[in-house]
């Protein structure tokens, strides 16, 4: 059986119109197909509103709370008859009842576990709407709750895929229903672990979750539907003339996400390239385009220079206190200490005396980073800084980027070339 997975994210769900363009993209071919959705709109940032007031200061927000259930019965009420309507807002009123008791219920001092059982409702309700609106439209599917298909340990908001659990319980859950209905639909960014709590794979990790259930299957392929026309070659609102990247092959996806271009969860490619599945990215909007596809070529076409900008960046130095060198042992404990605020390297430059690490600026953490390494090591600091990189660049352009910058680092290898700049 040949089967297709495609993931549609939360703009494309955002609002009824967007739902029934749903239903346009899916009637347009008749597959066997797993549907991955995502919490419809902004649901999820609203729910981490709620959970954050909740943990911070024990209060229900309330307000935001039968904002979202207005929202959301606003939706179903342009997408289905009288009759249908009043069914379906019951359902999905009883779920939000049941987060609601939930998060009153649970012990709330473990904030991650809080917070993946309450936001992964976000994704229940989607799900809920979406397949009872393609049922009434003659698109009978199944829904299929992904706690019991995507498998995963209890490190609640950043949960680690088991990926051998999940690839049985993706064949044994998800086959037999296929061969009733022709579609599935199930929730993305939510997983299940062994005690069949809900957990979370972070931010944005719908295309995690779709990219796990095409490897579990053996898919013919991924795709993805966004708002974009698919991957540019940089961020049009930074640069004037992008080209859109037809093929890119995953190693350069790969790398792309590494230095920091957002538009794929970076935890989404390798499944795929584990069993060479094609990952396609195209516009919900104009869904007969070509966009772009992520696969086993050797070669990205076109071959454009990529251009990724990371704002927000800070250049920390350091150095010992009577100015000894800085050696294997101290880079050893420079690293232990980052490590420790979860500080995620973009960049390292080392002299004699100073070793230099480039990271996204997070000023909860900052203060307490600088405290821990000037017990050791004088230690100076650049923020506000800008981090350019170029994936196969050639002299113009980089001369052309550079134009007006003060650089404060500079490093090059044979495909890649990273400035570090004063905004
Ligand atoms: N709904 C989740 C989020 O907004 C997951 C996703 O959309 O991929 O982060
Ligand atoms: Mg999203």
């Amino acid at each position: 059986m040949k089967i297709y997975v495609e993931k549609f994210g939360g703009a494309s769900v955002n609002s009824a119109d967007a739902v029934k363009n749903v239903l346009k993209i899916l009637s347009l071919e008749k597959k066997q197909r797993i549907v991955v959705i995502s919490a419809m709109g902004k649901t999820t940032n609203k729910l981490e509103r709620i959970v954050n007031l909740f943990f911070n200061e024990k209060k229900f927000d309330n307000g935001q709370y039968e904002e979202l259930i207005q929202y959301h019965n606003n939706i179903i009420d342009n997408l289905f008859s009288d009759s249908e309507k009043e069914i379906c807002k019951g359902k999905v009123l009883e779920i939000f009842s049941e987060m609601k008791e939930k998060i009153l219920r649970l012990p709330s001092s473990d904030y991650n576990f809080l917070y993946d059982s309450i936001v992964s409702y976000g994704e229940r309700i989607s799900t809920l709407i979406v397949s009872e609106f393609l049922n009434s439209n003659n698109l009978t599917n199944s829904l299929i709750d992904s706690r019991h298909i995507i498998k995963t340990d209890n490190n609640y908001r950043d949960a680690n895929i088991q990926s051998e659990e999940t690839r049985r319980a993706c064949q044994e859950i998800i086959l037999p229903e296929l061969e009733k209905n022709s579609t599935v639909i199930t929730q993305g960014f939510v997983g299940g672990s062994k005690e069949g709590l809900a957990t979370t794979l972070g931010r944005e990790g719908s295309d995690y979750s779709a990219s796990v259930i095409a490897y579990s299957l053996g898919a013919e392929s991924l795709t993805i539907w966004k708002d974009v026309s698919g991957l540019l070659n940089a961020d049009p609102k930074r640069i004037s003339n992008t080209k859109l990247l037809r093929k890119v092959p995953y190693r350069e996806a790969i790398e792309l996400s590494y230095y920091g271009a957002t538009i794929i969860h970076p935890k989404t490619i390798k499944p795929l390239e584990n069993l060479s599945i094609p990952l396609y990215i195209k516009s919900f909007l104009s869904p007969q385009s070509e966009g772009t596809v992520i696969c086993a070529e050797e070669e990205l076409d076109p071959k454009v220079t990529n251009f990724i900008f990371k704002d927000n960046q800070v250049l920390l130095s350091v150095s010992a206190k009577d100015f000894s060198f800085i050696a294997e042992r101290n880079i050893a404990s420079i690293f232990s200490i980052l490590a420790k605020h979860k500080v995620k390297v973009n960049l390292i430059q080392n002299s004699a005396i100073s070793f230099s690490v480039c990271f996204d600026e997070n000023n909860n953490i900052l203060p307490l980073l600088l405290a821990d390494l000037q017990k050791d090591y004088t230690v100076k600091y650049n923020t506000d800084l800008q981090l350019i990189t170029l994936r196969h660049y050639t002299a113009t352009e980089t001369e052309d980027i550079l134009k007006h910058k003060k650089v404060l680092i500079e490093q090059k290898s044979r495909t890649t070339a990273q400035y570090l700049v004063m905004q």
